[in-house]
């Protein structure tokens, strides 16, 4: 089993009903234990600004599956909840999965990329996977807390009764 962390981001429908069927979904994976989700947050978009703000978490999970299965799993997952792949780059989506770690593996070819080359700049994925393992070691030796320490957090705020 691999423990592995994944990225929950949503900012158009019902967001946090679909953050909250997300989860349900991915407690059903199949060859996998769901451990925790973390708390969510509220954060302003990346790139395109004339979109709403997300709601961010992070899943924390134990699985026998293959990253490149994993990522099947959680893209069949994103159009379940009605994903419609578009053009535009960080633009408003129904849900997104991104694959943060996968135990200590580097995966680098043209589907997959992990560690997830975005997360060391991103307060909203940080801090919730901060929340989650204080003391995790990213794969390439650094330590969380110290990313956690100089992102900045000014676009990131709690949701209250999130869980
Ligand atoms: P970003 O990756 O910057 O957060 P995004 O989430 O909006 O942007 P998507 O359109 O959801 O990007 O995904 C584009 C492609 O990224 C996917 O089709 C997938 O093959 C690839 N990808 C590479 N690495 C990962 C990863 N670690 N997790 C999920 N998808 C990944
Ligand atoms: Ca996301
Ligand atoms: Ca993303
Ligand atoms: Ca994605």
């Amino acid at each position: 089993m691999t423990q592995v962390f994944i990225a929950l981001g949503a900012n158009l429908g019902a967001p946090l009903t679909q953050i909250h069927q997300a989860v349900v979904a991915l407690q059903q994976l199949h060859r996998t234990r769901f451990i925790a989700c973390s708390p969510l947050y509220g954060s302003r978009p990346m790139g395109p600004s004339d979109q709403p703000d997300y709601v961010n978490g992070v899943a924390w999970l134990d699985t026998e599956l293959t990253p490149h299965q994993l990522l099947d799993a959680t893209q069949q997952i994103e159009l379940d909840l009605g994903r419609v792949r578009k053009a535009e780059r960080w633009g408003p989506r129904t849900l997104d999965l991104d694959l943060l770690l996968f135990g200590q593996e580097q995966v680098q070819d043209e589907r997959l990329t992990i560690p997830h080359y975005g997360m060391k700049d991103r307060a909203f994925v940080l801090v919730p996977l901060f929340d989650l393992v204080p003391d995790l070691q990213l794969p390439c030796g650094s330590a969380l807390r110290d990313w956690v320490a100089t992102c900045d957090r000014s676009g990131l705020f709690p949701l209250a009764d999130s869980q």
